[in-house]
């Protein structure tokens, strides 16, 4: 365990207690040491994008809402960094949209899968798919031990939730006929250009915005739901959010960043 003491006052107090969750869930073995230099990709992304959720976000968030609800058999895949950040809300997602969870790693150690396994469970998951022998099945599009899937799990489903996701894996379940939601901070991905429906904001405040929209949107009807995915383009928001990068580089420049430290 680290013991940073990061003060509530601090301006930057919510990243630093994101970074020492990390760290800690990275020498608990939860987070590979990849997923941290992953996550500060991420973060320089968020402070370009102003570190809130946007109007964009909030497009797609409804649109993978209404793609879970209208999934026949949807899947959310998580790997170390998702596990440590929201084990909580996975589970609350997965209750609300009668989701299977399944353990999904790029670099698949037995001892991170089943400590990634226990922190679900203790999040209050019933079933946690993809651990040990239970990820028998192949996606023929992958190489190595990426390509391990549940056949209970990823593999049957015809919706595929995949945070902070490499690009092969995404397009490789895009070619074998699944939709996918990703959530990414970084607009330009091969991800975030890949997948059906691309979040792109931080896991840490989408998460439980993906879970509120699901259960207003769950009231309304398969209609309205077949409704939003109708109006939704993924590239058109993926624009949306490298626009929003440029209007706040603009601000920043024109206010003068020497002075303002940070602003936006
Ligand atoms: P790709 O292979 O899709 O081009 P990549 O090589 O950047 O992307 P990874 O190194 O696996 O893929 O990184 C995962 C992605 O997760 C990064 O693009 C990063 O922006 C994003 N990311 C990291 N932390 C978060 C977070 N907390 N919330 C949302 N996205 C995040």
């Amino acid at each position: 365990m680290t013991d940073a003491r990061i003060p509530d006052d601090h301006p930057r107090a919510k990243s630093l207690f994101t970074r020492e969750k990390l760290i800690n869930s990275y020498l608990e073995g939860i987070v590979a040491a990849s997923g941290l230099i992953a996550h500060g990709r991420g973060e320089a992304f968020d402070y370009l994008l102003g570190e809130k959720t946007s109007k964009q976000a909030l497009e797609a968030i409804e649109a993978a809402a209404a793609m879970f609800l209208t999934a026949r058999n949807p899947v959310i895949s998580v790997n170390g960094n998702t596990a440590a950040l929201v084990a909580q809300e996975v589970v609350k997602l997965a209750n609300v949209t009668g989701s299977k969870i399944e353990v999904n790693l790029f670099y698949r150690s037995r001892a991170r899968e089943l400590a990634i396994k226990k922190l679900l469970e203790k999040a209050g998951a019933r079933e946690v798919l993809g651990v040990g022998k239970k990820a028998s099945a192949r996606i023929p599009e992958l190489s190595s031990e990426r390509r391990r899937v549940d056949p209970k799990g990823i593999l049957a489903a015809d919706l595929v939730m995949v945070p902070l996701e490499d690009g092969d894996r995404t397009e490789a379940l895009v070619k074998i006929g699944k939709k996918v939601i990703a959530v990414d901070l970084n607009p330009l991905s091969r991800t975030a250009v890949k997948a059906s429906v691309t979040i792109v904001d931080n896991i840490v405040r989408s998460a439980p915005k993906l879970v509120e929209t699901v259960e207003k949107l769950k009231n309304q009807g398969i209609g309205k739901c077949k409704e939003i995915l109708r109006n939704f383009d993924n590239r058109k928001n993926l624009a949306k959010s490298m626009i929003l990068i440029r209007e706040n580089l603009s601000k920043l420049a024109a206010e003068g960043v020497s002075e303002r430290g940070r602003a936006m």
